[in-house]
């Protein structure tokens, strides 16, 4: 009995010893992950609680989060009961669907802007963990994320892909490999300019795939940072679909309201 009691007894001091130990290697990594006096995104306040996401209470409270009945297609928000917003019911898309967790305004457009223009990449941390959470809350199964590409020359100009940053996040976030199977092979003008019957034409064909052989047959998750018009989307789709792609689903921080006026 006393032998018996002393073996338990060994065994539950040397798990104690395991735990500790764990413990102590999850407490290097938490603080690796999650410095400490990490400041809010947005506005550069100091956070002082442990936050889901790297923004202040009051910025979170701001941030123009998607929520409530969206379109099943973009997934935009929409106030009546329909299944499509506007322009969902009026183009047509070969992806499955767009799920993003934000709307592309206020603090949103802010943090992309900072990403994308003020070269602060490390907002693509905070993006990626609200997009992954909007992956998680719809009913998308991926195997293989995939980037919108630049161009070389694009690439150049800021020096990284701010939808490949996001993907690298996303995938790492999600366990799911991230692969550079798209190429932009054409120069093309400004999205933004453009209305979306233009943004299409501009497209065509701006796209090529690489790793084919990767991606055949696979369920693709296609991320960008802003879905617009959707004409991106279904470019990269239609270029991952010819490749034998199983379906593509599209993966974007922040997807805008349909602005009746340009479109
Ligand atoms: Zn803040
Ligand atoms: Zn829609």
């Amino acid at each position: 009995m006393g032998a018996k009691s002393g073996v338990a007894n060994a065994k539950e001091k040397s798990e104690g010893k395991v735990l500790r130990a764990v413990k102590r290697a999850l407490g290097v990594l938490k603080d690796a992950v999650y410095p400490e006096n990490v400041t809010c995104d947005l506005c550069g306040k100091e956070l002082t609680a442990d936050t889901r996401y790297n923004l202040c209470a009051a910025c979170t409270e701001k941030m123009p989060s998607v929520r409530g009945h969206v379109c099943l297609n973009c997934g935009v928000p929409i106030n009546d009961e329909a299944d499509f917003c506007l322009r969902c019911q009026r183009t047509e898309s070969v992806y499955k669907l767009n799920r993003s967790p934000l709307v592309y305004e206020g603090g949103a457009k802010g943090l992309i802007y900072a990403l994308k223009f003020g070269g602060k990449k490390y907002i693509a941390k905070l993006l990626g963990a609200m997009m992954a959470d909007a992956y998680l809350n719809s009913d998308m199964d991926a195997e293989i994320a995939v980037f919108v590409p630049m161009s070389d020359a694009e690439k150049k100009k800021r020096g990284f892909n701010q939808a490949e940053l996001l993907a690298r996040e996303v995938g790492e976030r999600l366990g799911l490999p991230v692969l550079p199977a798209l190429v932009k092979v054409k120069e093309t003008s400004p999205q933004k300019e453009l209305t979306g019957k233009e943004r299409a034409d501009n497209l065509k064909g701006c796209f090529s795939v690489a790793y084919a052989d990767w991606i055949a047959g696979r369920r693709i998750l296609l991320v960008d940072d802003v879905f617009t018009t959707g004409a991106t989307a279904n470019e990269c789709a239609r270029t991952l679909l010819k490749a034998k792609v199983r379906q593509v689903s599209v993966l974007t921080a922040a997807v805008t309201v349909q602005k009746l006026a340009t479109e």
